[in-house]
């Protein structure tokens, strides 16, 4: 699912061009074009970030702010005109996550876009996918409560277990060395036996393609492991 960003700006070319650009990189866009509506939008709960320009007509950016953060917590990147020093400092003494100075490189933007999502979002912000359910097929991982089950009956496993299959399930149709999964399931500084990885594929399977007559984690020959997802 695509994260979604709320743009408040009045300036149509400068609204017009961040739609654009946000879209390109896979985000969904919603835009107000003052203040009022900017609040509105940000407090109707469809998007996950706001852009929001400090000069607006109606309500400016501050007073969005100000009034957006007595019910929400919702990141806001603040737009501010050019060295408008005391502008920086209220936007974050107001709530703001971060703020840019017009004019702003869009790659700078996009950059603290997707750091002030990851940083509220953890895991959740990662590519604007909601990582806290993975899952192929019947199988569901539901990540924040550690739990696994398939065709909705509870799978036990081992700490490790459940990390090596995260792991493959957050990267589907992605083939992962068992150096990598090394490293993801065991840390860096893992110095036992290096078929480790095999092993507990091993365990993987006996727990799940045995029982349920499946084949869920495929091996590729001198490679490593992948997790094909077929729809
Ligand atoms: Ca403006």
């Amino acid at each position: 699912m695509a994260m979604t960003v709320l743009i408040v700006e009045d300036e149509e070319k400068i609204g017009r061009f961040l739609e654009l650009e946000l879209m390109h990189e896979g985000y969904e866009v919603m835009k107000a074009a003052n203040g009022r509506e900017g609040l509105e939008k940000a407090q109707s709960g469809r998007a996950d970030l706001v852009v929001l320009d400090v000069m607006l007509p109606e309500l400016n950016g501050f007073e969005v702010l100000r009034r957006l953060r007595k019910n929400s917590d919702i990141p806001v990147i603040m737009l501010t005109a050019r060295d408008e020093v005391m502008d920086k400092v209220a936007g974050l003494d107001g709530g703001a996550d971060d703020y840019m100075t017009k004019p702003f490189a869009i790659e700078e933007l996009l950059a603290r876009i997707r750091l002030v999502l990851k940083k509220r979002g953890g895991a959740a912000g990662l590519a604007g996918q909601n990582r806290s359910r993975l899952g192929v097929g019947r199988l569901c991982m539901d990540v924040q409560r550690y739990e696994v089950s398939y065709d909705g009956k509870q799978v036990e496993l081992t700490h490790r277990e459940f990390e090596l299959l995260r792991v493959l399930l957050e990267n589907k149709n992605i083939v992962i060395s068992r150096d990598t999964l090394l490293q993801k399931v065991c840390g860096y500084d893992y110095m036992g036996e290096t078929n480790i990885i095999d092993v507990y594929v091993r365990y993987l399977r006996s727990k799940l393609d045995d029982v349920y007559q499946v084949k869920i984690i495929q091996t590729v020959r001198g490679v490593g492991y992948c997790i094909k997802d077929e729809n």
